[in-house]
């Protein structure tokens, strides 16, 4: 793995295993000696800050960053040369905050060092503000916690024939792939707020997947790996900008992508939903069932469509993909409650305001 220039410049060598462990090597050299002529004992507690840290890394998601913020050394026995070796883990981690511990020892096996310290956590780039903007979209697990920056967010319109049927096209038209950007992201609790002066505004309940796992060209029977999880999901629409746009043979990006026009739940890990289909998926207005149907109906299932649009875009850890709507859409007004459900995975609850 990389290293930190400080750390490849003393020489440090470091494997990261996955379990919250890592191990840091150095082969000790004249110049990591001290005036005694024994190891120095900030190259030792650089190499315990290398192992401890490499821990913490690997027990916290890729996203995520860390920092020292203690690290405390006991200093046993002076060494002058050969190979060092220090083995760090994490032994205890709270949201953000973790304690990792570990020792340095030598080629014998004999004890040189020892430490303890604590790391501080960042869901995000700490010299990024918090993702609760547009800058920064964000979905999180739902029982984790845990926060996954959004990438891309791609869209797969007519997969349910009833829908096609209601829009007023074959029930077997071919899918539309459009895309909405990060900054549509809207979480639970929130709102969707409608811009003035643009005609309806329609629902449209979906399942999205949440990619894990980076690929293109994808084969279908593979396309499963590469979902991190699901999520309820509503493709707000500007269904009158979107016929305009139609009418005149003009993209109607704006009509799917505006401000908050991308409600999305707390995401459920794969393991626990499958291929996505066979789920109930509907749609309260007020209380009142406005969309109902099951993923089956889906024309195309997820590993189908995973497969297809990665042909043409890769897909990236972070990304969304919205699957579709079955049929009820319909217009939405300020003050209106919306409840979209999708069975296993849970509840998205949005408010309408207006801009
Ligand atoms: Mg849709």
């Amino acid at each position: 793995m990389s290293v930190p220039a400080f750390t490849s410049y003393l020489g440090i060598e470091v494997e990261r295993m996955d379990n919250g462990e890592a191990v840091a090597t150095l082969r000790l050299a004249p110049h990591h000696r001290n005036l005694r002529g024994v190891v120095h004992g900030g190259v030792i507690s650089a190499l315990l800050d290398t192992a401890l840290g490499a821990a913490v890394v690997s027990a916290i998601p890729k996203e995520w960053w860390c920092a020292t913020t203690s690290l405390a050394v006991q200093f046993l026995e002076g060494r002058s040369d050969g190979l060092l070796r220090a083995r760090g883990s994490v032994l205890r981690r709270g949201g953000r905050v973790a304690f990792a511990g570990g020792e340095v020892r030598d080629e014998a096996g004999r004890l040189v060092a020892a430490a303890q310290g604590s790391w501080h956590l960042w869901p995000h780039h700490p010299g990024q503000p918090e993702g609760s903007g547009p800058s920064s979209p964000w979905v999180v697990g739902k029982n984790t916690g845990e926060r996954l920056r959004v990438g891309k967010i791609l869209a797969v319109g007519r997969n349910y024939a009833e829908h096609n049927k209601e829009m007023g096209n074959r029930p077997d038209a071919p899918p539309v792939v459009f895309l909405k950007p990060a900054s549509a992201i809207v979480h639970d609790g929130g709102a969707v707020r409608v811009p003035p002066g643009v005609g309806e505004v329609h629902h449209e309940v979906e399942l999205v997947v949440v990619v894990g796992k980076e690929g293109r060209a994808i084969a279908e029977a593979d396309a499963l790996q590469h979902v991190l999880g699901y999520a309820v999901g509503l493709d707000m629409t500007l269904r009158d900008v979107q016929a305009e746009a139609k009418r005149k043979g003009e993209p109607w990006s704006i009509a799917k992508g505006f401000d908050t026009s991308a409600p999305v739940s707390a995401v459920v890990p794969r393991d626990e939903i499958g291929d996505g289909s066979g789920l109930t998926i509907t749609l309260d207005v007020n209380g009142v069932r406005r969309q109902e149907g099951n993923t089956s109906a889906m024309l195309h299932p997820v590993a189908a469509l995973v497969a297809s649009v990665s042909r043409f875009v890769t897909l990236e850890r972070g990304d969304l993909l919205f699957t579709g709507t079955p049929s009820g859409v319909g217009p939405v007004a300020p003050g209106d409650v919306l409840e979209a459900r999708i069975e296993k995975i849970g509840t998205l609850r949005v408010v309408v305001g207006s801009d």
